[in-house]
């Protein structure tokens, strides 16, 4: 019952020449939108060209981050209520980039979740990113890991809020460098997940779409793409390609 999602995370790539160039692609494929769901991050700033190009029922658009407060003096971040305003309604948080780099330590991606799922006047969506490094998983940690990275993100997230969440398992060690996860490393990691929000939330898990996201191409969608609780995926490099993004859509 979980219709296939794919997004594309441009990171701080792309223009408003790209912006034209998938938004015409995509709508060329209207009749694949209404079977699989497709949302688009690019950097906030290409917010509003999107908004221009395409209708808000067939593409959504999400935000790469969010700044967990609500307004003030955070220079240099964006609000919940200044990326709603730019079209957004997926929100991706607790990217490894992040993590690694912008100091999103779980308390910060607990309070981004909080806000996203608090957020009052529009519903919006959580994508939580999740996954370990090479050398946890060469430690034998990798559920471990991702567990723990759960309970921090969900910490206050209800049963009836799970609506809104997404999860994104992304093995740090496959973004980005072409090495993949085969398709049973990726749906041993993604059944440990769904098993989780089971225990966790009982009959609401069953409608949380798992995402895989770290070097996915249009070659190897299609095998990930099947493996049970892979529902859909989170590409970075491939979705600044149209066509090939448009492939991997059609694998969903
Ligand atoms: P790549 O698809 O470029 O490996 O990036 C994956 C990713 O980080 C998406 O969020």
């Amino acid at each position: 019952q979980r219709q296939p999602l794919v997004i594309g995370n441009w990171k701080m790539n792309g223009s408003r020449q790209l912006v034209q160039q998938l938004a015409t692609t995509l709508r060329d494929a209207s009749e694949m939108l209404g079977v699989v769901k497709v949302a688009v991050c690019p950097p906030a700033i290409l917010l509003p060209a999107w908004q221009q190009e395409v209708f808000y029922d067939q593409v959504h658009l999400g935000a790469q981050d969010v700044n967990e407060h609500a307004a003030g003096a955070h220079t240099g971040e964006h609000s919940l209520d200044l990326l709603v305003e730019a079209g957004a309604d997926y929100v991706l948080v607790g990217h490894s980039e992040r993590r690694q780099h912008y100091g999103d330590t779980e308390q910060r991606i607990q309070a981004k979740v909080d806000a996203i799922l608090g957020h009052t006047e529009q519903k919006l969506t959580a994508v939580v990113c999740v996954g370990e490094h090479e050398q946890d998983r060469e430690a034998g940690h990798t559920m471990q890991v991702v567990q723990g990275q759960l309970e921090h993100a969900l910490a206050n997230v209800s049963a009836a809020q799970l609506m809104q969440v997404v999860i994104a398992y992304e093995p740090v060690w496959a973004i980005g460098t072409g090495k993949t996860a085969s398709p049973a490393q990726a749906q041993e990691v993604h059944a440990f997940i769904r098993q989780w929000l089971q225990q966790r939330y009982d009959a609401a898990a069953a409608s949380v779409p798992l995402l895989y996201g770290g070097s996915v191409k249009a070659e190897n969608a299609e095998t990930l793409f099947a493996e049970a609780d892979i529902d859909g995926g989170l590409i970075g490099g491939a979705s600044l390609e149209p066509q090939g993004f448009l492939a991997i859509c059609r694998a969903a």
